[in-house]
């Protein structure tokens, strides 16, 4: 279904960072490893980088190129959570379970601030998150997460901003208040995944560009995993493909439905403009069903996220749509250029909660339903420590339930695209 380029797609991020883009030899010989890691997005470089670490013997191979997926692509915003919040943990495992994600959580947005500073990795980080509220009877969605996390989950961080407070961070009357998370923020998706896949060769885990797997072979030895030039060999395999998993294995893969996502980036701002619209420059998302985000570059533009597709076909007129509702958040930015437009894909399972899972020799992690930062950075420990013989985190997450999706992905699309409108007609009553 998904055709992966030998290059990256067109946008702000690949146009942004081209003396860092590396290229990297494809597979051309039959290898042997520990382990090898389908997939070179942060699932699978944070899988490789804590296996590299616990010296294992590691390759990743690549359809495309380091961070070509959602990797690379994304808002670069930073929300410690996972998309489906705490309430399935908290029914699949009770309080005590449950904190321990939360805690995993915890772990992984700090991961995120050490990786960058141990690895070097410079990708514009901005500390700061705020998750704000468009209708008024949304405003107690925020309140109630900050009691909630206060009190259940022991995150006292979390500080409520009202209306009046709100021009001090967003020159907008679109929000009714907003919820700043310290431990959120935003960077440069694609120099972070660059700089983490430097960080893994570092350690001497194996890249491949341009090798796509095309199929493989579990035995109760390990796996066997075939390239159109090249043998795998290895003791485990990690399959990190995301929503472009398609045809590789198609159990994983009944379980996600890929929906496309959206951003466009204005041309460059000035310094004192783009100051103006977002003062504090906290990355900045909506609390509606389908949902707005947005933050600034470093070079001074707004970076605006939104809008999906469920049917596999780029909505029409796609910039103009991105760039409408945008003036809905900054009317005063009428006049200013849209430079670029890309997209992307997300996993999202039907209950948005994610799956992690092993069979066999074959390890796991998708499902990140649109929201991966953290979350993948969660997956690369839990898998590591599962290939590394403990499994004590991997049962929080296959306690979680995640169906196929009925019918497969043409029906679920269906039935989500029919979903997503009730839901969008809730956002907008
Ligand atoms: C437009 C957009 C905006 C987003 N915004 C945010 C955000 O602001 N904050 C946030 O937390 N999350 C966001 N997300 C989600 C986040 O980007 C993802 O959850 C995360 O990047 C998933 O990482 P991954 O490594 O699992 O997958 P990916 O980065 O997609 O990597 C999967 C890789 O597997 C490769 N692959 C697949 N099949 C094969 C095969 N057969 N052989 C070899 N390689 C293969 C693909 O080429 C791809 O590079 C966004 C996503 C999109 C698309």
């Amino acid at each position: 279904m998904f055709e992966s380029s030998s290059d990256y797609i067109d946008s702000y991020y690949a146009a942004s960072c081209r003396d860092e883009q590396i290229s990297r030899a494809s597979l051309e010989e039959n290898l042997q490893v520990d382990v090898v890691i389908i997939g070179a997005g942060y699932t699978g470089l944070y899988t490789a980088l804590n296996l590299a670490e616990a010296g294992k013997s590691v390759m990743i191979i690549e359809a495309s190129r380091v961070g070509w997926g959602a990797s690379g692509r994304n808002g670069g915003q930073i929300i410690p959570g996972f998309s489906c919040d705490m309430p399935p943990f908290e029914a699949a495992l009770g309080q005590d379970g449950a904190r321990q994600v939360w805690q995993l959580v915890q772990d992984a947005a700090s991961e995120i601030r050490r990786r960058i500073a141990r690895h070097q990795i410079a990708c514009d980080l901005t500390e700061g998150h705020l998750w704000t509220a468009v209708q008024q009877r949304r405003v107690k969605i925020l309140t109630d997460w900050q009691h909630e996390a206060a009190h259940k989950w022991g995150y006292d961080q979390l500080q409520f901003i009202p209306k009046s407070d709100l021009p001090q961070h967003i020159d907008s009357d679109r929000y009714q208040a907003a919820l700043l998370d310290p431990q959120g923020g935003h960077l440069h998706p694609l120099k972070y995944a660059l700089g983490l896949a430097r960080a893994a060769e570092q350690l001497g885990v194996k890249i491949f560009d341009n090798t796509k797997a095309l199929g493989y072979q579990a035995d109760i030895d390990g796996v066997t995993v075939q390239t159109a030039q090249g043998q795998i060999r290895a003791n485990k395999l990690v399959l990190a493909c995301n929503a472009y998993i398609d045809q590789l294995d198609r159990r994983i893969q009944g379980k996600i439905l890929p929906v496309g996502t959206y951003m466009i980036a204005t041309e460059p701002l000035s310094e004192t403009a783009a100051r103006q619209l977002l003062p504090s420059g906290y990355a900045v998302s909506d609390n509606q069903f389908v949902l707005d985000y947005f933050r600034l570059t470093k070079d001074h533009r707004l970076l605006f996220g939104g809008k999906c597709s469920y049917t596999g076909r780029t909505p029409n007129n796609l910039t103009e749509g991105l760039r409408q509702d945008m003036l809905k958040v900054f009317p005063q930015l009428a006049k200013t250029k849209i430079a670029f437009t890309w997209g992307g894909h997300i996993d999202i399972t039907m209950p948005r909660t994610p799956d992690f899972g092993r069979l066999d020799n074959v390890y796991w992690a998708q499902g990140f339903s649109g929201h991966g930062i953290v979350p993948t950075c969660v997956a690369g420990r839990v898998l590591a420590e599962a290939i590394n013989g403990d499994e004590t985190h991997l049962k929080l997450f296959t306690a979680l339930k995640n169906p196929a999706f009925p019918g497969g992905e043409t029906l679920g699309a269906l039935f989500q695209a029919v979903g997503m409108s009730y839901y969008r007609l809730r956002d907008y009553f």
